[in-house]
């Protein structure tokens, strides 16, 4: 197990900008349309931006309309632990990062098909790594030098 869901908040206080740390560590929310992932299109993979550990890949990234960043599967299961959220007189359930507990939206069942779910991120929740090779991807098929 990692230990760094028990840094204390001074620690990510440093590590983070203040605008990551009010969504990361005070369960914040970006407001829609602001976020620099909304209209992100290239391929490759979204990590953590508080420990790096892969979540999203943008091969299942798609335009909900909402104004954040939406994907319909995570990219590696068990990354992602969901939690009832009762918050706002609303019923969600809150998506955080499995490894290091930082809050990263909510996940909501109206998401298209296969899985029909709808993982609603914040921009600022997530890094873009453009190295990161999709699963869909076989790698070195037709280019087999000797
Ligand atoms: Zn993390």
């Amino acid at each position: 197990m990692s230990d760094l869901k028990n840094k204390p908040d001074e620690y990510w206080r440093q590590k983070l900008t203040p605008e990551q740390y009010a969504v990361c560590r005070l369960k914040g929310t970006e407001r829609p349309f602001t976020g620099k992932y909304n209209n992100e299109h290239r391929p490759g993979g979204y990590r953590c931006i508080c420990c790096g550990e892969l979540l999203f890949t943008s091969d299942t990234k798609f335009d909900a309309g909402c104004g954040w960043p939406s994907f319909y599967a995570e990219a590696v299961a068990g990354n992602i632990d969901k939690t009832r959220d009762l918050s706002h007189g609303m019923i969600r359930t809150e998506i955080t990062c499995s490894h290091c507990g930082s809050h990263l939206g909510h996940v909501f069942d109206d998401g298209p098909a296969p899985t029909g779910l709808r993982y609603c991120l914040n921009s600022v929740s997530l890094d873009f790594d453009p190295a990161v090779n999709l699963a869909g991807q076989s790698e070195g098929s037709g280019d087999d030098n000797p």
